[in-house]
């Protein structure tokens, strides 16, 4: 899709459990109206091509893959495009966090915490919601997920977004994770795909 620029993404709106199954083996109970929290645009790693490289950081975490659909907004704050993403979280980071009632702004938004995929055009919501991704690391299956399965759905959550927030053209949504969420460790080769209607291969080395 020629007309996306990263340069110009803002916010970046994550959607916290808007798969039940993630909710689950979080042992946290699902949203009655969409977990929002923001990532800052300077985490974007956006993939070269299809391939992606990805330096863990250096803060002492644990740090999960979270793979998800982004959703890209145009002009008029219209989807224009989507793609995968890795809403890479620091794990104990963030459970700590909880448990403090603190914000999640370390274990969300560290350097390099939202690798990017190649992105592709939106084709309506038909479309969007038959999108079905997964995330092998090593050769093993390790999340599966499909778009109709969100909670809130692509357009509630754009819907709630920018009824509540000032969502710009240009921004981003992450969607939400499945299940099945875990760490990252240096060496691990990653491949994220969208399985169908429209393929997409994304393979990323973790360093
Ligand atoms: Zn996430």
């Amino acid at each position: 899709m020629a007309a996306w620029k990263w340069e110009r993404v803002g916010s970046i709106w994550g959607v916290g459990r808007n798969y039940a199954d993630h909710a689950a083996e979080m042992n946290a109970p699902v949203p009655k109206r969409p977990l929002v929290f923001l990532k800052s645009a300077g985490t974007l790693i956006p993939a070269k091509g299809t391939k992606s490289q990805i330096r863990l950081p250096k803060i002492e975490s644990e740090i999960h893959h979270e793979l998800e659909l982004a959703l890209l907004l145009g002009k008029g704050l219209k989807v224009i495009g989507y793609a995968l993403a890795l809403d890479l979280t620091a794990r104990d980071i963030q459970a700590e966090a909880k448990k403090k009632g603190e914000p999640w702004t370390l274990a969300k938004s560290f350097i390099g915490a939202c690798p990017v995929g190649p992105v592709q055009e939106f084709q309506g919501w038909s479309a969007f919601s038959q999108l079905e991704f997964r995330l092998t690391v090593d050769g093993h299956v390790r999340q599966h997920g499909k778009a109709n399965q969100m909670i809130f759905n692509g357009p509630n959550l754009v819907k709630y977004l920018r009824s509540h927030f000032p969502v710009r053209p240009g921004d981003m949504i992450l969607t939400g994770t499945p299940q099945g969420v875990g760490p990252l460790v240096k060496g691990d080769r990653v491949l994220a795909q969208i399985l169908g209607p429209v393929p997409v291969d994304w393979t990323i080395k973790i360093s």
